[in-house]
Order: C-alpha cells, then sequence, then structure tokens
C-alpha cells in the first residue's frame, strides 16, 4: 500500500512536470500539407521539428484529403492556433473553410507562407491578397505586377508576361533589405544561401507587403538579371503573414532547407507571425557573404563540438564554431549566468598539446575579457610561448591590472 502511494506520488510529479514543459512553448501551430507539386512527405516534419527546437512552438500537422478526395472533409479549428505554416499547394478548400481561415486572419492570426505555397490557389483573390506575390498557376498581368529591386530601388512592373520562373538550383546569396525588422535584425546585409531555386518573376497585388531580402538572379544562369523578393512580410487585416520563397525540399529536406539561413528566417517569421516579435538569437553558425552553412539532418551546434572544432581552428578555416562559442559566452553573461564553466573548458583547450595556435590566440582574447584567477596561472605559463606571449600578455594585463 504504501509502495503504491510512493510510485503513485511520482507519476502524478512527472506527469506535473512533463505539462508544464509542454506549457512553456507559447504559441499553438498548425502545419497544413498533403496536396504539394513538392515532396509534403519530407518538408513537413522538417518544418515541425525547426519550430519545436525554438521551445516556443507546439506544432500540429494536418493532411488534407489527397488530390481527388472529398475536400469537405478538411475542417481545421484554427482558432486553436496562433500560426498556421502553409506547405500546400493544391486543390480548392471547400468555400466553409476558405472563409473560416479568412476570418481568423483578419482577426490576428499569422501565416507563413512556404516555398511552393505561393504556387497555389490562383483563382483565389483574398489569398493572393496575403501572400502578397505569386507565380505559376497560370499567373500573368491580370493577377498584378511584377515586384522586384533595380539598382536598389523597388521597380513594380506592369509588363506583360508570365508568372513565375526559376533557373537550376544553385547556392545563391541573399541580400538582407530591412536591417531594422524584427525578423532580420541581426542578420547580415548578405548571406549565401544553399542549393535553391531562385523563385522569379513573382507577381501579384503586394498590397501592404514589405520586401525584407532579395536575391539577384544571374543571367548567365538563365536569371531575370533583377533582384528577386526572397523573404516578405504582408498585412492582412489584423493578420500578420510571412512569406519565404525559400527551402524546396529533396528527400530528407536537402540543402535549401538544411542551410541556416532559411531555418533561422522561418524560426524567426513564424514567431513574428505569431506574435509581432522576436525573441530568438541569430546563432553563431548563420552563413555570411563568404560561404553557405548546412545543419546536417537538422542539429544544431552543441558546446562540446564547438570545442572539439576550436582545437583545429587555423587562419583560412571557418570560425562558425568559435563565433557559436562566443555568442553562447555573451548571452550567458547577458543574463549574469557562471562564465566559469566555459572558462574551464577554454583553459582545458590552452593546456591541450594538439590545439593549434590560432586556436589558442582566440581563447587568451575570450578570456581576456571574461576570465577569472582560474585562468591567470595557465596563461602565465603561456607567456614563454614566442607565439603566445602577445596575447598571453595582454590577457594577463587585462585580468590583473597593475595595482
Ligand atoms: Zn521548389
Amino acid at each position: 500500500m504504501k509502495k503504491y502511494f510512493w510510485s503513485f506520488l511520482l507519476v502524478t510529479g512527472l506527469l506535473t512536470f512533463s505539462s508544464l514543459t509542454m506549457n512553456a512553448a507559447k504559441y499553438k501551430a498548425l502545419i497544413i500539407t498533403g496536396q504539394n507539386n513538392h515532396n509534403w512527405k519530407a518538408s513537413n516534419p522538417v518544418l515541425k521539428l525547426l519550430l519545436d527546437q525554438t521551445a516556443l512552438f507546439t506544432t500540429d500537422i494536418v493532411i488534407t484529403p489527397a488530390k481527388g478526395g472529398d475536400m469537405n472533409t478538411f475542417t481545421p479549428d484554427f482558432s486553436k492556433y496562433n500560426v498556421v505554416v502553409l506547405d500546400y499547394n493544391g486543390e480548392s478548400w471547400s468555400d466553409k473553410t476558405k472563409s473560416a481561415f479568412l476570418t481568423w486572419v483578419k482577426g490576428g492570426g499569422g501565416v507563413v507562407v512556404y516555398h511552393g505555397a505561393d504556387n497555389s490557389f490562383p483563382e483565389w483573390k483574398e489569398y493572393n491578397e496575403m501572400i502578397g506575390i505569386g507565380g505559376w498557376g497560370n499567373r500573368n498581368e491580370k493577377d498584378g505586377p511584377y515586384f522586384y529591386y533595380k539598382k536598389n530601388e523597388l521597380i513594380i512592373d506592369k509588363t506583360a508576361g508570365r508568372g513565375g520562373s526559376h533557373a537550376k538550383r544553385h547556392d545563391f546569396e541573399i541580400k538582407t533589405r530591412q536591417m531594422e525588422h524584427p525578423i532580420m535584425k541581426g542578420v547580415p546585409v548578405r548571406w549565401k544561401h544553399a542549393n535553391d531555386e531562385l523563385y522569379s518573376q513573382l507577381r501579384g497585388p503586394g498590397k501592404n507587403m514589405e520586401i525584407l531580402a532579395t536575391a539577384y538572379a544571374d543571367t548567365t544562369g538563365g536569371g531575370t538579371g533583377r533582384d528577386e523578393p526572397m523573404l516578405m512580410t504582408i498585412s492582412y487585416g489584423k493578420g500578420r503573414i510571412f512569406h519565404t520563397a525559400l527551402g524546396h525540399a529533396d528527400e530528407g529536406g536537402g540543402p535549401a532547407m538544411e542551410c541556416v539561413g532559411f531555418i533561422v528566417t522561418f524560426q524567426r517569421g513564424a514567431e513574428w507571425a505569431a506574435s509581432g516579435k522576436v525573441t530568438q538569437k541569430i546563432p553563431g553558425d548563420f552563413p555570411n557573404a563568404a560561404g553557405v552553412s548546412l545543419r546536417a539532418e537538422f542539429k544544431e551546434l552543441t558546446l562540446e563540438e564547438d570545442m572539439e572544432k576550436i582545437v583545429q581552428y587555423d587562419i583560412p578555416k571557418s570560425t562558425k564554431y568559435f563565433t557559436d562559442l562566443q555568442s553562447r559566452i555573451r548571452s550567458s553573461s547577458a543574463v549574469g549566468e557562471d562564465l566559469l564553466k566555459y572558462e574551464k573548458l577554454m583553459v582545458k583547450l590552452l593546456k591541450n598539446e594538439d590545439a593549434t595556435t590560432e586556436a589558442k590566440k582566440l581563447m587568451l582574447r575570450e578570456l581576456s575579457w571574461m576570465g577569472s584567477d582560474y585562468s591567470v596561472n595557465v596563461i602565465k605559463a603561456l607567456v614563454s610561448n614566442t607565439e603566445l606571449k602577445d596575447e598571453a600578455n595582454y590577457a594577463l594585463l587585462r585580468l590583473q591590472p597593475a595595482k
């Protein structure tokens, strides 16, 4: 009896704990998929994983009937959600579902339009107002002008012609146009996106639309020679829409989805659509203009991995692991966390005979501002090392100011 009582307590304790953890996610997200000219079976688990990784969302997935099925059975309860992610390009929803969706968005719902979703519903006027611009599905001048940048100026071009095209998949540079927008704040001005279709010639009403980022569609690759919109926000009633043209899905997701630039803008865009603000930090592995940055199997860097890779750091190599360590240290120091954990790992690296000189220099520079007495003796021992003495002396000077 007694034993039973204790195990009962344990079970209820665990239940309370797990429901608390679940409640920690602030927002509810719904991914709509089930019909797409894209590999939706590969993309929707990735989208869910990316939302869940933020710890801000609990995410449901709803799969519509297959093509030719009874669309009247597709009646999600939008009111349960803060944000709906559209990974859908297929048959028309029922009038009832369309109207429920519109009412929900107008009332303040958040929407993320993901890649091929801007191909969907060419005939649905309100949907095209929500996505701002779209392509394919016989879209042309009747659907609205082209939007693009030319010489840093936004061009709204009413020329007749097809809506939607893309060159062969390739790595391309993205240019941030709205540095101060919550989704883009802290993102570099120029960054490299991995192996994607560069959506071009999108057209539509473009009402209440802000273009956050563009990509130049190089004519040598068969592109338009224009800076084409890649990331956009649109307001619709009280609703907020984030539209990303990025992230073409291959089997398992593929490089366009593994790109840290895609991942982070998607995660931040979803938070903004849900709430109007962004609390997520820009991670250390965000790409810059020098090259793409991928997360294999969508795993974030760990501190252990950072330290392991920093040991081998040399000048021409990527600094992403060090940058990630730095951003961990800076965010810990900002919230007043004890930095000794990092200091111990860095001192261990300084003592490691296999670590490169450049790696040790990075550690000494970082320790010069955040180190404590814990580091001092190890740094003193490095003063006799001709390659490290400048950095070691500098660190000591800052750690032990003259009395
Ligand atoms: Zn695609």
